[in-house]
């Protein structure tokens, strides 16, 4: 009898849960008994969440390493396409069917989306006598395992974050092995990927992580012996090389959170130094967005968690809107941030808080817009990380800044790139200016004023967010 595993976003061998589960598994046969692997592409959830073309090269080329992978270990991993979320049910039975599975297995996803398509296989596979199998791997700690003394789920960081500390430290995590089978090697779809992926929209340039399993340990090893001792003190600085750059394999899954851990851990012992503690605090930040998004769906609906923001009149201005996107606001540190994205995929943790600040309250644009461009160009696009950051920053989420606290972009510009070094990378136009004036140049060489007062607009926003609040409060005190 053969077995079904559906890679999603988990595009490893090594420490695979369901893939050790479905090699391991001996209700079906031998260890070398037949295995098929299959992988799904749905147009309607790239252009809905929306998976942008930068992404699905990065998973075109990481699928591309994991199908040679597998058909090294006897396993052909079947590409399908559909056009829309509610044919994938029918689509993993179908594939059952052809190859003779009676088991599926899968790692969960906690977004609504992903949990609803779960759910509807699971459903239509069991009514065909199919057995569907999902394991817990997104995250370490499994949405749900922590609660307050009040058996409440967390909703600020600190106590999450203190919680999740006890149990992981209580916790015997074990990495799962590559998988070593013998059996003869089969040929890797590579031609049938290639087409599936340009058919999707996927970019024709290679992005600039090497998409492959064996790199992000690489990466991860290296992050761990080179920059996580000094990481508390030069994270914030993106001109620097001092964070992991890690994100674009924990998004797609050629990197698990407990790989990250555990190789943390090791390398520093159980007297943790400052910068493995808050390079770990990072790692939790991950989890507690995955938390919420599993546990208040709400946010899964392009809905704020802080209800008064509901009201905020947020400004209608598409030409302010696609300024900020092309990083043409005249505000170097947020053009330079943008214009690493629209060119690499990837921003700055820091530069992504201000960025998003500036959007959200000095333009007072929705940052539901903002979190869809978002999407739309990273590579490491997850739908938590950047749901719960783009609500941090916009005021709207659980433990968000508070709505008076609103960056100021120069001063962050001075404090976090003294030197313009990272202002002149990405905008050459200014290369001449010399220095403090790179933090405000005014109009120069092409580059223009800046867009908005940021001192006035904080005010403006802060007023608005005041009004909507105190309205809030009345309307719920009168009902
Ligand atoms: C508006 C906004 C949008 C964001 N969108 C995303 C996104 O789509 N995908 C994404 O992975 N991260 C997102 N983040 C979080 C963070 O910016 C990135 O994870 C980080 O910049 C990745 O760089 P790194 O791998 O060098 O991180 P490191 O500093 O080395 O941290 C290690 C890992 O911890 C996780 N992490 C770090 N900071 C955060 C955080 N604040 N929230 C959640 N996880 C974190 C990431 O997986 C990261 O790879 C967003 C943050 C903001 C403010």
């Amino acid at each position: 009898m053969n077995r079904l595993i559906w890679f999603r976003n988990d595009l490893r061998l090594i420490d695979n849960p369901a893939l050790h589960h479905c090699l391991d598994d001996k209700t079906t046969g031998t260890d070398d008994a037949p295995v098929s692997a299959l992988f799904i592409l749905c147009q309607e959830y790239i252009d809905t969440h929306p998976i942008g073309a930068k992404r699905l090269r990065f998973m075109q080329e990481a699928l591309l390493n994991l199908a040679q992978g597998l058909a090294k270990q006897g396993i052909e991993l079947r590409t399908e396409y559909v056009e829309k979320k509610a044919d994938i049910a029918q689509r993993v039975v179908d594939v059952c069917s052809h190859v003779g599975a009676r088991v599926v297995f899968c790692n969960r996803e906690y977004p609504l989306d992903e949990r609803r398509r779960d759910q509807d296989c699971k459903a239509l596979c069991e009514e065909q006598g199919i057995t569907f199998n999902a394991y817990h791997d997104r995250c370490l700690i499994p949405p749900g395992a922590l609660k307050t003394q009040a058996g409440d789920h967390y909703k600020v960081f600190t106590p999450f974050a203190r919680a999740w500390r006890k149990l992981a430290d209580a916790s015997q995590f074990q990495i799962y092995s590559a998988p070593k089978r013998k059996i003869q090697a089969v040929a890797a779809p590579s031609d049938t990927i290639n087409r599936l992926f340009s058919r999707a929209g996927a970019d024709c340039q290679p992005v600039l992580w090497q998409a492959d399993e064996h790199s992000a340990l690489d990466a991860l090893q290296d992050f761990i012996e080179q920059h996580l001792a000094d990481y508390d003190e030069e994270r914030d600085y993106p001109a620097l090389q001092a964070t992991s750059k890690l994100s674009p394999y924990l998004s797609v899954g050629l990197l698990s959170p407990k790989q990250c851990y555990i190789a943390c851990r090791h390398a520093v012992g159980v007297s943790e130094n400052v910068g493995a503690h808050t390079w770990i605090n990072e790692l939790i930040w991950r989890e507690f967005y995955m938390h919420i998004a599993a546990i208040y769906p709400k946010v899964s609906m392009h809905r704020p968690l802080q209800a008064y923001t509901e009201c905020i009149p947020w400004r209608q201005n598409e030409t302010d809107f696609q300024r900020w996107c092309q990083g043409e606001t005249g505000i170097p540190i947020i053009d330079a941030a943008m214009r690493q994205l629209n060119q690499t995929g990837w921003m700055h943790n820091r530069l992504r808080m201000i960025v998003a600040m500036f959007l959200s309250k000095n333009l007072l644009i929705d940052w539901r817009k903002g979190e869809a461009y978002f999407m739309s160009q990273l590579i490491d696009g997850d739908f938590s990380a950047n749901n719960g950051g783009w609500q941090w920053s916009a005021s709207t989420g659980t433990d968000a800044a508070p709505y008076f606290r609103i960056m100021n972009p120069l001063t962050q510009s001075e404090r976090y790139d003294p030197q313009g070094h990272f202002i002149r990378q990405w905008l050459p136009e200014l290369a001449a200016v010399k220095g403090k004036n790179i933090h405000k140049p005014g109009p120069i060489n092409g580059y223009p004023a800046p867009m908005v007062d940021v001192k006035a607009t904080r005010k403006e926003a802060i007023a608005v967010f005041k009004a909507c609040k105190e309205q809030y409060a009345k309307e719920s005190h009168e009902h």
